[in-house]
């Protein structure tokens, strides 16, 4: 899948080396974005072949970024994020709901249980544990509404379920080590991975 991504330039006076295909934004002392063609794999098969592949290139790229500036890197990975999960179709996919403890608020699990329509008591009972922490958890993983590869209450899922991965959040760098846990099972992780590779110079650098 093919679709307009980003480059980010922090030199300035870069000229765009795929002339055909981009718009140059030029920008003194900022970042200078360019639109390109970047392409798409929502592969899962293909994905995880690439993470064994991958795997020592991911650690290196892990010691890389946390040697870039953090908020530069958190812009190139929000916009890369705006392009990339659009085009991945998550009621298609399911992988985190395969994997993921999810944390449940009291404003959650009375909202979800009345789209059940549930006792909150009855729903607590059946789909609720407590962490560790003290955190309400759903009690099984996968998790309970998962069904085949769709959330069963897709348009009523919890916060954090919304939030995975993350990736529109700030302070990426801090949580590298999550993210790439995930890199083989979730194809919005793998994008955004591989195209802040190249928007980051990693693998000039790499070879
Ligand atoms: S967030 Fe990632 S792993 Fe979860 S359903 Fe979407 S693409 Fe799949
Ligand atoms: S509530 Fe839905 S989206 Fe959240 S983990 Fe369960 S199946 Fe996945």
């Amino acid at each position: 899948m093919l679709l307009m991504g980003v480059r980010f330039i922090h030199k300035i006076g870069i000229m765009c080396v795929k002339s055909a295909k981009c718009n140059i934004m030029f920008s003194f002392g900022k970042l200078i974005i360019q639109t390109a063609v970047i392409k798409i794999e929502t592969d899962r098969e293909k994905i995880a072949a690439y993470a064994e592949i991958k795997a020592d290139e991911n650690e290196s790229f892990r010691t890389y970024l946390q040697n870039r500036n953090s908020q530069m890197v958190d812009q190139m990975v929000h916009e890369l994020n705006a392009l990339v999960e659009p085009q991945v179709d998550c009621t298609a996919c399911g992988a985190c709901c395969n994997g993921l403890m999810i944390n449940v608020t009291q404003p959650e699990l009375e909202s979800v249980a009345a789209h059940l329509a549930m006792p909150n008591d009855l729903f607590k009972s059946q789909y609720i544990e407590e962490s560790l922490g003290g955190m309400m958890i759903i009690n099984t993983i996968p998790c309970h509404f998962l069904h085949e590869k769709k959330c069963t209450m897709y348009e009523h899922r919890f916060k954090e379920c919304r939030d995975f991965p993350h990736l529109h959040k700030p302070n990426f760098t801090d949580r590298l080590f999550g993210t790439l846990m995930h890199y083989s099972i979730c194809p919005i992780i793998f994008n955004v991975i591989e195209q802040l590779k190249i928007e980051t110079a990693f693998l000039n650098v790499k070879q």
